[in-house]
């Protein structure tokens, strides 16, 4: 964060601290209390919708959770606040990992329809359960007490305030951290996060259930605020207006998660009074107006694009003051400005006026990422030593899929030390090798032993984590994360620090987190990226991609490092800048295995060929008796070899 975002931040939250203050009116001091509470849970769904990218539609079951959490230990036990608020997080933290159970299996709009079904079944839940719940009828919890002495309705505004502030810090901590990059990884490429030993399935889990416990500490303060709870505030309707909010403020930014609040609960109260309405539609038609004005002369965008926009608001405004009453047409408005901001700031409010700031801010951390040293690149590597003994040993390897054998019975031996080359035609099969070597795929039948230990039905980050990093043909970055921040995933397995080292920064996060930073910024280095490191990978050029890519597995520590066509779509420079860096790789003690269609890159590099054609091993030896081989020229060479 840099200082000038600091000290907004701070003033604003001075000013939130301040709102009761300011005005007399109770009404609004609980209005800003509610959004507060909101705003907690927004922070939390934007965990699982803004970082993993999951769909959740059960946040409002979780909210439920967590207010009758409280409400029941205060109805049966007379539980004091102490003990009900930390109650509320862990009960509602169990029932997300109920909620992420779904997600493991299923994503985009089926798990939509689950989460659904969850928010819809704890809803009923709470209306059945009466000896617990009491129904309908709902509870009644006074304000809370703090050491005999009962909060008045500000006390209890600016306990919510610091629990919010808390919050905040303990969210934006997790996502600045390992765990939260591990979340984000999972939204750019789950593949690609299993293959960097960053368990998929567990990194969903902790997220729902790190989301659910906010939900269950927003959902406790909210059954004291409003003093009575029933279940029918737990609706369909309310987790809806929890996931646009979180889209309208803009993902992955706290500011937008409470500016998001705010327009849940201001908005519709605004749309309840036509003058409010006429003074907000006008208003917002004379800001379009002068951003579409600005837009325009600064070029960055077209009178085309801003033309329905610009039309769509002053009709609006038009609208407002035509309109004798607004009762009927409240939802339909609020339905229309929702689906407006949806529609045309996709990164929502916030990451809009980011995007006005971006060119600037992105400039300036450029300047200070230029480090140089080729040293801090791989750890002294144990692997090493026993340079000619087989490190892999793959027999009788078959992948069948449905009819076809995409890989019919191939042995391979990897020599550790060499680059050994995979080649043959397109479809024969070389990826499905890797696939199948790193554990995306099981195979049919075969065994592979990698450093005398089966891979076999071990999963990718397992794999991965004893040893085994890749590349991908079809490049699998995490596109919306920088360079560095990619390496860092690839670094995940050097922390040791979890959720409280991260809460609190703790010297052990401290120095885990300095040393990956120092690391990845070495590795970028490595491969010549240096002065790309805080980039967004997306933002790369596909050269380059395909260089970062391979310095997020070397960030493994890996022994064997797979190279899928690593010289697909470079140009020749790129090429001989490739070469360069995979020898360097293997002087480094680390094994490699290459498939790739540049002839000459295969010959220049690799100690061994083998060459497969329609899933079969069928010729195998040194580059130059591999290239002469009749079978080969056949199969393969036959085009350029001729
Ligand atoms: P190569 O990398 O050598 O070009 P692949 O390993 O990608 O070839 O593919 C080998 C064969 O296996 C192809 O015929 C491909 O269509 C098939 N194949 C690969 N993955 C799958 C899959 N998941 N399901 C069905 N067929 C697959
Ligand atoms: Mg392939």
């Amino acid at each position: 964060m840099n200082l000038k975002t600091l000290i907004a931040a701070v003033l604003g939250l001075a000013l939130l601290a301040a709102a009761p203050l300011l005005t007399s009116n109770s009404y609004y001091v609980h209005m800003i209390g509610t959004i507060m509470i909101y705003a907690i849970l927004l922070y939390g769904l934007d965990i699982v919708v803004g970082y993993t990218g999951q769909v959740s539609l059960g946040h409002s079951g979780l909210f439920g959770v967590g207010s009758y959490t409280a409400g029941v230990l205060f109805l049966k036990l007379g539980a004091p606040l102490w003990l009900i608020i930390p109650s509320s997080i862990v009960v509602t933290a169990g029932f997300g990992a109920l909620l992420a159970l779904p997600a493991l299996r299923v994503t985009g709009p089926y798990l939509a329809m689950v989460t659904l079904a969850f928010g819809t079944i704890i809803q009923i839940l709470i209306n059945e359960m009466t000896f617990l719940t009491e129904g309908p009828l709902g509870i009644k919890i006074p304000k809370p007490s703090i050491a005999g002495h009962k909060l008045s309705e500000h006390e209890f505004y600016w306990l919510t305030f610091a629990l919010m502030v808390l919050s905040l810090v303990v969210v934006h901590r997790i996502l600045k951290s390992q765990l939260g990059r591990a979340f984000e990884a999972l939204r750019g490429s789950p593949v690609a996060s299993d293959c960097m030993g960053v368990s998929v399935y567990r990194y969903k889990v902790y997220a729902f259930v790190i989301s659910a416990g906010f939900a269950g500490l927003a959902g406790c303060l909210y059954a004291y605020s409003e003093q009575y709870i029933s279940p029918n505030t737990y609706n369909f309707e309310l987790t809806v207006l929890f996931l646009l909010a979180v889209i309208m403020g803009g993902r992955k930014t706290r500011s937008g998660a409470l500016l998001g609040a705010a327009i849940i609960v201001i908005l519709p109260k605004l749309l309840d009074d036509l003058e409010m309405f006429r003074v907000v539609a006008s208003g917002l038609a004379v800001l379009m107006l002068i951003g579409a004005v600005i837009g325009i002369a600064k070029k960055m965008t077209t009178p085309k694009a801003m033309a329905i926009p610009v039309v769509g608001t002053i009709a609006l405004a038009g609208f407002s003051y035509w309109l004798q009453s607004i009762t009927d047409w409240r939802l339909s408005i609020f339905g229309l400005m929702i689906l407006f901001v949806v529609y045309y700031l996709q990164d929502g409010i916030v990451g809009f006026a980011r995007s006005l700031f971006a060119r600037k801010t992105s400039a300036d951390k450029r300047v200070a990422s230029v480090s140089g040293k080729d040293a801090v690149m791989v750890a002294a590597h144990a692997g090493a030593s026993e340079t000619g003994t087989d490190l892999l040993v793959a027999t009788g390897v078959l992948m069948q899929f449905g009819g076809l054998k995409a890989i019919n019975q191939v042995d391979l031996r990897i020599k550790r030390g060499t680059i050994h080359g995979l080649i043959g035609p397109n479809g024969s099969g070389k990826s499905t090798m890797m696939n199948v070597l790193t554990g995306i795929y099981v195979p049919t039948a075969g065994s592979i032993d990698f450093a005398g230990r089966s891979v076999v039905g071990r999963t990718s980050s397992d794999i991965a984590l004893s040893g085994i990093a890749r590349t991908f043909q079809n490049v699998q970055l995490f596109g919306e994360m920088t360079a560095l921040q990619n390496i860092q995933v690839g670094l995940h397995h050097t922390f040791a620090s979890n959720f409280v080292d991260v809460s609190l920064h703790t010297p052990r996060f401290n120095c885990e987190e300095l040393a990956a930073t120092e690391r990845g910024l070495g590795l970028l280095d490595f491969v010549g990226l240096g002065n790309l490191a805080y980039e967004e990978a997306r933002n790369l050029p596909y050269g380059k991609q395909r260089l970062l890519e391979i310095a997020r597995a070397l960030a493994l520590d890996p022994q064997l490092l797979l190279l899928d066509e690593p010289a697909a779509g470079l140009t020749a420079p790129d090429i001989k800048e490739l070469v360069a860096i995979i020898r360097k790789i293997r002087d480094h003690g680390i094994t490699l295995i290459l498939i790739e269609h540049h002839m000459d890159v295969v010959m220049q590099l690799c100690d061994t060929v083998s060459v497969l054609d329609f899933g079969q091993k069928i010729a195998e030896g040194k580059p130059a008796e591999v290239q002469a081989n009749e079978k080969v020229i056949e199969a393969y060479l036959g085009g350029t070899a001729a």
